[in-house]
């Protein structure tokens, strides 16, 4: 046991244990101290509460209010508006409950941070790092709250950057804010604060006919952990990945300097900055990004759902379909498809791609395009669907051309639930052109392993395998100034399962369905693609081999620019570059204060 761990499971206070300080401390700032820090950024610290207390006994109880929590609870920009307000909370510790529950069930913050900085600019951007630095508190920054990974900060101080937002800016062409660094970049471009989210970028690109390439879902933050993690979506098969489209960002660093980092100046940093992963570096304010002249889409719609609850003929007719993701892809076809299971009900496949029309549908050159696309579906799996309909599954397909980019990304809800307690298990995996197209026996074994037929191992209420056909095309073109994980330039596709645990097993039926998820679920993944890693974004915190699977060879790489920028660790999250030396102590339950391991 580490020396560190050994002397907190004794009662040694963290500031002797080399720990963060925490509000049970002697070193957690006083009162006063954190007022004064409130004066310095006009009155944005808060002090959270947590999302449901009016819904438990004691100060705060309000039955009406708790109702009105309730009814919203799994709304994503419910989430997102709170300063705590997490879509995969590491573990939920004030669930909206019915207040005459039985036991008075405690309410606290967990993992959440205690104060926030509602930040509007870099002065209060600087002042809050300045303080955790000072005050050794822990630090984590938060902006929409869509994190997968665990970076949430149990007793930290956090900066939350949904108040960021400058106005949107146009600029055709791309205006560089260094008038000095040339750019080989000829087209259009917007410049986007840390506080925006997807939906609002693509309104504001289509409303000048462009392109952005973000996330599927409208409710991700643009330029937070999506972008700085790397960043799929429905147009990067077209473009490349988010991360590649950026010119230029403005970076708080540890210590509190703002600075602009591009393919000219702290290189390094812009390049880490572009896949290495947020919430380590330095707290992004803004990014410039490249945007593309829309096009029309045709989109194809399938599903097919089995006639009864039992998965296994699904699984098969799923490996087959996935086979030929990659002919569809190379054909220009991308987006999403899911295979779903839950308990009960009976299980289905579906898949909404769509494909950029290089014209606007009006010639006959591009009536002849529409055509060959259509074609090429009925042959690879429309035609050898249309023999199952009606034996065993029932079969829809549907094709639909959109004039523009943000009409077919609108035809969609692309609106996610935040999650209910508890949070579902996640695993992924890449997947490139050999290990789809060539490897049928792995990835019916993989399917196996993902959805089990015995009863025993079905510790999941519900389970997702979402097959992401975001690459290919694009993305498969390396970038100069990138952290990008190499895997992704062969991948096809982001393969991700989640898995909801049941709601009536408390932390240990949570623990036994994400260790199930960890070692079953994704090994038989790995199996099935021994080399490639996965996307850091949307990958199990858990994964032991978490620094080559999310990293891939940049690591060391990335951890010199760590040094560089942020030699005292004042940024750290979970399983991001700079992790090691730092562990939260969770005992029995999910989280705890952050203490030196070496
Ligand atoms: C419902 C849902 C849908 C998703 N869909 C997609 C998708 O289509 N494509 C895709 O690629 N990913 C997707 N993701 C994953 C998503 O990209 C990551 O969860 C990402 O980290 C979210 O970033 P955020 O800023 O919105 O969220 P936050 O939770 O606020 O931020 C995540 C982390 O990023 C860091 N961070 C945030 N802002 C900054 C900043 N300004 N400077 C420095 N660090 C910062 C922090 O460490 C923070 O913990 C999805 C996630 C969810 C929950």
């Amino acid at each position: 046991m580490h020396l560190t761990k050994f002397m907190l499971l004794c009662g040694v206070p963290s500031v002797l244990a080399k720990c963060k300080c925490t509000p049970t401390d002697d070193c957690w700032p006083s009162t006063s101290e954190w007022e004064s820090l409130n004066s310095t950024i006009q009155g944005q610290l808060i002090a959270n509460e947590p999302l449901a207390k009016p819904c438990y006994a004691g100060f705060g109880n309000n039955p009406t209010q708790c109702q009105e929590i309730s009814n919203l609870y799994e709304d994503a920009s419910f989430r997102e508006a709170s300063p705590i307000g997490y879509m995969y909370p590491v573990l939920d510790t004030c669930v909206p409950i019915n207040g005459s529950i039985a036991g008075n069930p405690v309410c606290d913050l967990g993992s959440a941070s205690v104060y926030s900085i509602n930040a509007s600019g870099a002065a209060d951007v600087a002042a809050g790092v300045k303080f955790a630095k000072d005050n050794n508190v822990r630090l984590v920054v938060k902006n929409t709250g869509h994190d997968i990974r665990a970076r949430q900060g149990y007793g930290s101080l956090s900066i939350w950057t949904k108040h960021i937002r400058p106005e949107l800016q146009y600029q055709e062409p791309y205006s560089p804010s260094d008038s000095s660094c040339q750019s080989t970049w000829n087209g259009s471009a917007i410049v986007v604060g840390a506080g925006y989210i997807w939906d609002e970028v693509y309104a504001f690109a289509a409303k000048h006919g462009h392109i952005a390439v973000g996330g599927g879902d409208r409710t991700v933050g643009a330029v937070g952990g999506y972008l700085q993690g790397g960043g799929h979506g429905p147009a990067s098969h077209y473009f490349g990945l988010a991360a590649d489209q950026v010119l230029e960002f403005q970076v708080v660093l540890a210590t509190g300097d703002v600075v602009t980092a591009n393919a000219c100046q702290n290189v390094d940093l812009f390049s880490a900055l572009r896949g290495g992963g947020g919430g380590t570096f330095g707290i992004v304010l803004a990014a410039t990004l490249k945007v593309y002249p829309t096009q029309p889409v045709l989109k194809h719609s399938l599903s097919v759902t089995a006639l009864s609850t039992d998965i296994s003929a699904l699984l098969n007719v799923s490996v087959t379909i996935l086979s030929k993701y990659p002919t569809l892809s190379d054909a220009g076809f991308s987006g999403y498809g899911q295979l779903e299971r839950i308990l009960g009900v009976n299980p289905a496949y579906s898949h909404t791609f769509g494909k950029l029309l290089t014209s606007d549908g009006s010639s006959s050159n591009s009536s002849s395009e529409i055509d060959k696309a259509i074609n090429l579906v009925n042959e690879e799996i429309l035609d050898f669907l249309s023999s199952l309909n009606g034996t065993g599954f029932s079969v829809t397909s549907t094709f639909h051309k959109y004039d523009t980019f943000q009409d077919f990304f609108n035809s969609g809800s692309h609106n996610s639930n935040a999650s209910n307690n508890p949070s579902p298990a996640m695993v992924s995996r890449f997947f490139d052109k050999n290990s789809l197209s060539n490897n049928q026996q792995n990835l019916t074994a993989m399917l196996e392993a993902i959805f089990p037929q015995s009863a025993s191992q079905v510790q999941a209420i519900a389970t997702l395998l979402e097959l992401c056909l975001v690459g290919g095309g694009e993305v498969l073109n390396a970038q100069p100034h990138t952290a990008i994980h190499p895997g992704w330039r062969t991948t096809y596709v982001l393969a991700e399962t989640f898995d909801v645990p049941p709601t009536d097993r408390g932390l240990q039926g949570v623990r036994q369905v994400k260790d199930y998820a960890t070692s079953k679920k994704l090994n038989a993944m790995k199996d099935a693609t021994p080399i490639l890693g996965t996307y850091l974004n949307e990958a199990d915190p858990n994964d032991p081999d978490w620094k080559e699977a999310f990293y891939g060879n940049q690591y060391s790489w990335l951890e010199s620019v760590k040094q560089k920028y942020d030699p005292e660790g004042v940024f750290w999250c979970y399983r991001c570059v700079g992790y090691e030396g730092w562990e939260e102590i969770t005992g029995p339950t999910l989280y705890g204060p952050l203490c030196q391991t070496t």
